[in-house]
Parts: C-alpha cells; sequence; structure tokens
C-alpha cells in the first residue's frame, strides 16, 4: 500500500493529535504517502482538500488537546450512495488504506468505506472509554484528570463551606468516567447509567456521614444516569440542606493530554500505519493487558463493553 489518508471524527478527546503524528511519522518511516482529510467523513463527502502530511506537518502537536484535522459529524454518511462516492474519491486519489480515530459511530463508518474497498484501520478515540476490545480509548485518562482535578476544588470549597456538592460528568450510556473520577476522588456516591440508583439510600448513606460529624460530601452524576439539578434538589428536600450543583460540561473533552494518554495514542497510532502497510483492514487497535492489538471491528462495536461492577462496590466502600 502507497498512500493512505487520515481522519479524526465524532467528539474530540485529548490525545487524538498525539496519534495522528504517530499514523504520519511512522508511516513515513515506512514509506507511505500519508494524506490528512479534514473534518471527518464531513470533509471526505464535501470535497475539502486532502493534505499530505509531512514530518514536519504534525511538529509540536503532541501536548496540545483536540485535533489539528478537526472533527465533524456527517449524518449524510449513513447513505449508501454517499459512502460509495467517498470511496471512489479517496480511490481517485490513489488512497486505498484509511485511518479513522473516533468512537465506535466513526467506526461504523470505517466499516462502510471496507464495502467499498477501502482498508481501514480505527484507533479508539473518546472520553467515555465506551469501547468493547480495549481497556482504554484515548482521551479517557486525560478526562478522568480533568475531573479529578475539579472534585478536589469543588472538596475544598465543600470542606470550607460544610456543604453538598453535586457534580454532573459527561457519560450519556457509560458511567466509567463518573465511576474512575469517583474512586480516585473518594466521592461520598457515584450515579451512572448502568445501575438503577435510588436516592433513599443515597441519602441513608449521607446521614450516616453526617452523624459521624462528616459535614460534607460530593456526588458524582453521569449525565446519563440523571441530571444533577434534579438530584440536587431531590437531596435538599429530603435532608432539609442546601446543596450546590455543577456541570462540568465541555470542559472535560480539552486539555493537554495525559502522559498515559499520550503514550498510548503514539502506540496505537504506530500500530494502525503498521496495519494498513501490512495491507490488513477492517480492524480497530486495540489495548489490554498492556499490550496493542489487533481486534476485527465487528467486534469493537458490536460488543458491549462490560462495566467493572466490582470497582464501584470498592468505592461505595471506601467513601462510606
Ligand atoms: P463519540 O463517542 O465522541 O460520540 P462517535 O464516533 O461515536 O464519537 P458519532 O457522532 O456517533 O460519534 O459518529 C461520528 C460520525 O460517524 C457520524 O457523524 C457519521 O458521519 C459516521 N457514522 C456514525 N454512524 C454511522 C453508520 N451507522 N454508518 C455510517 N457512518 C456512520
Amino acid at each position: 500500500m502507497g498512500k493512505i489518508a487520515i481522519l479524526t471524527s465524532g467528539g474530540d478527546a485529548p490525545g487524538m493529535n498525539a496519534a495522528i503524528r504517530a499514523v504520519v511519522r511512522q508511516g513515513l518511516y515506512l514509506g507511505l504517502e500519508v494524506y490528512g482529510i479534514e473534518r471527518g467523513f464531513a470533509g471526505l463527502v464535501r470535497g475539502s482538500a486532502f493534505r499530505r502530511m509531512e514530518m514536519g506537518s504534525v511538529a509540536g502537536i503532541i501536548h496540545r488537546g483536540g485535533t489539528i484535522l478537526h472533527t465533524a459529524r456527517a449524518p449524510e454518511f449513513l447513505d449508501e450512495a454517499v459512502q460509495r462516492q467517498a470511496a471512489l474519491r479517496l480511490k481517485k486519489e490513489g488512497i486505498t488504506g484509511l485511518v479513522v480515530i473516533g468512537g465506535d459511530g466513526s467506526f461504523r463508518g470505517a466499516m462502510a468505506l471496507e464495502k467499498f474497498g477501502i482498508k481501514t484501520a480505527c484507533i479508539p478515540g473518546t472520553i467515555d472509554n465506551d469501547i468493547a476490545g480495549t481497556d482504554s480509548t484515548i482521551g479517557f485518562d486525560t478526562a478522568v484528570n480533568t475531573v479529578l482535578d475539579a472534585m478536589n476544588r469543588l472538596r475544598d470549597t465543600a470542606t470550607s463551606h460544610e456543604r453538598f456538592f453535586v457534580v454532573e460528568v459527561m457519560g450519556r450510556n457509560n458511567g466509567l468516567l463518573a465511576l474512575t473520577a469517583g474512586l480516585a476522588g473518594g466521592a461520598e456516591a457515584i450515579l451512572v447509567p448502568e445501575i438503577p440508583y435510588d436516592l433513599e439510600s443515597i441519602c441513608r448513606r449521607l446521614r450516616q456521614g453526617i452523624e459521624r460529624n462528616k459535614t460534607h460530601s460530593l456526588i458524582l452524576v453521569a449525565e446519563g444516569a440523571a441530571s444533577a439539578f434534579t438530584i440536587g434538589r431531590e437531596i435538599e428536600e429530603k435532608m432539609g440542606l442546601e446543596t450546590r450543583v455543577t456541570v462540568l460540561g465541555h470542559i472535560q473533552r480539552g486539555g493537554s493530554p495525559t502522559a498515559v494518554d499520550r503514550i498510548l495514542a503514539s502506540r496505537m497510532g504506530a500500530a494502525a500505519a503498521r496495519l494498513l502497510w501490512e495491507g490488513r483492514g477492517g480492524l480497530m487497535v486495540g489495548f489490554k493487558g498492556g499490550e496493542i492489538y489487533p481486534v476485527p471491528l465487528m467486534e469493537a462495536f458490536i460488543e458491549k463493553k462490560s462495566f467493572p461492577s466490582e470497582l464501584y462496590e470498592l468505592a461505595l466502600t471506601l467513601s462510606r
């Protein structure tokens, strides 16, 4: 394979730039020509020019969040005629391999291109860490640390004012970000979409804390579990005390990637370039037990990532 392209798609995640850098530089090292496609599948179908990537094109980006290739949602890419057109466009340029960095939706887009003869190597880049076949996704560790930093700050105020804080974090269908940050930050309660919550038992836990002279608490709520404002109001009504609500929002998506994410992105990016160089496709680069290995794409989006219930139990036990 002589020419490959790369795009980023779906929500941005810290470490995507480090992955782009690795794909480009490993690809060049292997003798490939590498092209950058701007704005994900939208750029591919709406005709943004392909950008020839050289060593210098990815200089000075390893520490930057977001993606230099930009990202976009392209609902029209669900249409098979549009997918065929996109594959044709790549082939016209002599590009037969594509690296897609994004979440499971983006992987479906990659799978669609496979049908039309484009080999794809996907890299899981999302702060949600909601993709089966990989222990972690690029951006997750940075987002956990961002939430943790916010929790540390909020705990200072919660302690000083002796208040209960409800903090909403991202995670529409998946509570791993809330759970991991909650365990690391000692949250007194963690609400995740995977486990139905019972407000009465949460209030009971909080009351037990008060009986032990605990005058502040942090309750983490994944957005897919409930609205932090609703939980805050219900706790106020049930317990007769004031709460403060913070919704962290898009703060969680940006920022300089942690060393963990930079290294993961570098390893995954290099592996993706190598897979295409070997003429392999229909794969996601996964990370399991400290090793990088290829996973069939179907596995990545058909299987559901299991929720680590034992970590959830541990978080509750330790924050009693
Ligand atoms: P995130 O986890 O950050 O949401 P994602 O990759 O899952 O990332 P989506 O918005 O679901 O984000 O998908 C990104 C893009 O992938 C879509 O805008 C669309 O262009 C393409 N895509 C999604 N689903 C499909 C599908 N079933 N078939 C073809 N293309 C798809």
